[in-house]
């Protein structure tokens, strides 16, 4: 594969390139890092003719442009940011007929005024982030929807969607709007199986969050929290720990936040603590970690951000830490503005069960996202990985555990009786107290400490008896009334449970034992194979240097896992650099000189 470096497919790429080049229309839906731009570009590689992308993020434009570049295509952008100097030189090459690959925004393209230039040569339109054509779909965009008039003024070229959401009402929505005719459906699973994932009761928020930062120092990560101040006191933590980080939200300056992107993106930076406004035109591909300090508001939520974590493949982790609270605190955002319609409510209700259930099942996390997304898991179509553990989420490394079912029912039983005699008149913390044996004042007013239940699970410690609260609210069994105070009541479906009828589960935080290597992080699958630590961090402060240099983002010189090859091959020749994955003629060439000599010893900053 001429520029790219890559020794193989990924699933269905060839299939989807294949399709564009037989002139076949093709709906491609794959996750996240399934690699959906090989897709395109290797059809425009091929010189059939040119191949337009319609692509709704002009922040992530000049990236795509400059990635495409750098595996050897003559590859341009418009966009209405672009300098008129510059818009010159990219109407010149499309007009000669030199582009290849040409990304445009949706409004520029509905301009009309590009139809003539382009329509002789088209072999293909392409349309990343399909979805946004779809009501359905979380990013609708109006103009997605007048596309399909443009498309038909090429009626030769053939049409690709490309999206990572993958419910069939928005694919039924893409196929329809873009006019796709008689398209090859290519679907993609959806697991990421380079992710570990992990759901934790939240217990110390800022300590739990400081925990996985730790675990990979020096790397990118991004931390989402719900609300501003959450956000500004996390990172206020993280800083005084001494962790290169920024807080980014929808309350700074726009000047700030675009400073804080810029800089995590040049590796300037490592750790962005913010709330779900950042990420959409973030491309940065080896992000090793993204923490939500706080649940997200529903599973498709948690793919999509979770999703921006281990882009390039290699191992990252996913963790999310969970508390009740959080759904109510979604619950009461949902409404405070706005009256919801009746189905609309329903959703909402659906959807914060789903990731309550989610975050506590004892459950295998691959598991239950492939299901979720309507796969099965394991994928039955990959070979060779027929047993039930994933070995890449906290409950298959068994750092949750389901409790056995004859304890569970009777934990439950006993936490249930507790929130039965506090008569739905007190919160979480009173039943917790009442259940721990810790009899405060109003306890004690209350003549609780004499009830039989008072102390009974005091053993459990006060962190597993809120999470098992929890718990048992996500699977309906206790209910928090919404007011003023969270009170807690028990359902007719715990009463039932009380008189045995009914099942239960609970899962527990397995206690970590002394520390081992750690699992899951690219530094720890590098030594692994037995790389070079030391010089992996200098091939890293190359690539910053490098990237400086050219203007573009470090991950366009290479990817992680291109470095972390390097370090453990050790290549002496370009014949033999070139042998690593992701090192293109292009990029020999261009960067080949230095990362060699770095690798023969000598430091980034004179190689350069
Ligand atoms: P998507 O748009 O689906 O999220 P991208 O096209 O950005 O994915 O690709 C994700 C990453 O995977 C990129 O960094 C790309 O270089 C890498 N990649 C794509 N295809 C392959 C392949 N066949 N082999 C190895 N790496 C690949
Ligand atoms: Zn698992």
């Amino acid at each position: 594969m001429r520029g790219w470096g890559y020794r193989s497919f990924r699933p269905l790429q060839r299939e989807a390139a294949e399709a564009a080049l037989a002139g076949r229309d093709s709906l491609v839906v794959l996750p996240t890092g399934g690699g959906k731009s090989l897709c395109y570009q290797l059809p425009a590689a091929l010189g059939r003719g040119l191949v337009l992308v319609v692509s709704p993020l002009i922040a992530l434009m000049d990236d795509q442009v400059a990635a495409a570049r750098e595996a050897g295509l003559k590859a341009d952008a418009l966009h209405s940011n672009l300098e008129a100097d510059h818009r010159g030189e990219v109407y010149r090459r499309l007009t000669s007929g030199e582009t290849e690959l040409l990304y445009v925004s949706p409004e520029r393209l509905l301009a009309g005024d590009l139809v003539e230039d382009i329509a002789p040569r088209l072999a293909l339109a392409a349309v990343d982030e399909a979805h946004c054509v779809s009501h359905w779909g979380h990013d609708f965009r109006p103009e997605y929807r007048r596309l399909a008039e443009v498309f038909g003024r090429f009626p030769k070229a053939a049409r690709m969607a490309l999206t990572a959401t993958a419910t069939p009402g928005v694919r039924d929505d893409i196929r329809a709007q873009l006019r796709l005719r008689d398209p090859l459906v290519l679907v993609g699973h959806p697991d990421r199986p380079n992710l570990v994932y992990r759901a934790f009761p939240r217990r110390d928020q800022a300590g739990q969050v400081l925990d996985v930062v730790r675990r990979h120092p020096g790397r990118g990560g991004i931390v989402y929290a719900q609300t501003r101040k959450d956000v500004e006191r996390l990172a206020a933590g993280l800083a005084s720990a001494g962790v290169s980080c920024a807080a980014y939200h929808a309350g700074l300056p726009a000047e700030e936040r675009r400073r804080a992107q810029e800089r995590f993106v040049g590796e300037r930076l490592d750790v962005v603590v913010a709330t779900i406004a950042f990420g959409m035109g973030i491309d940065r591909p080896d992000v090793r970690f993204v923490v939500h300090a706080n649940t997200p508001r529903s599973v498709e939520h948690y793919q999509q951000e979770s999703g921006r974590a281990g882009r390039d493949g290699a191992p990252a982790e996913c963790v999310l830490l969970f508390a009740a609270s959080d759904l109510a605190a979604h619950r009461w955002l949902a409404r405070k503005d706005a009256d919801l319609a009746p189905e609309r409510e329903r959703a909402l209700d659906r959807q914060l069960r789903e990731i309550g259930r989610y975050a506590v099942a004892p459950v295998c996390r691959h598991r239950l996202l492939a299901e979720h997304f309507g796969a099965l898991y394991p994928d039955p179509a990959a070979a060779a990985s027929a047993e039930g553990n994933c070995g890449a989420c906290d409950v298959c490394l068994g750092e949750t555990r389901d409790l056995p079912h004859e304890e569970a029912l009777l934990t439950a039983k006993k936490i249930l009786s507790a929130a039965w005699r506090a008569e739905g008149r007190y919160g979480t913390g009173y039943v917790v107290r009442l259940l721990s044996g810790k009899a405060d004042e109003r306890l004690a007013r209350n003549g609780h400490d004499k009830l039989q239940v008072f102390g009974i699970l005091k053993e459990a410690g006060e962190a597993a008896l809120c999470s098992w609260v929890d718990q048992l609210i996500v699977q309906g069994f206790l209910d928090v009334d919404e007011g003023e105070y969270p009170l807690l009541r028990i359902t007719e479906a715990g009463k039932a449970l009380c008189r045995d009828e009914g099942t239960v589960r609970l899962g527990a935080v397995v206690p970590r034992a002394p520390k081992k290597k750690r699992t899951g992080s690219l530094a720890g699958a590098a030594a692994a194979a037995g790389p070079d630590e030391e010089l992996f961090e200098r091939l890293r402060r190359l690539r910053r240097l490098v990237a400086e240099r050219t203007g573009v983002p470090p991950y366009v010189v290479f990817h992680d896992t291109a470095l972390s090859e390097m370090a453990a091959l050790k290549p002496r020749t370009p014949d033999e650099l070139r042998s690593v994955k992701g090192v293109g003629d292009r990029k020999l060439d261009r960067y080949g000189p230095a990362f060699l000599r770095v690798i023969a010893g000598e430091p980034p900053e004179s190689a350069v």
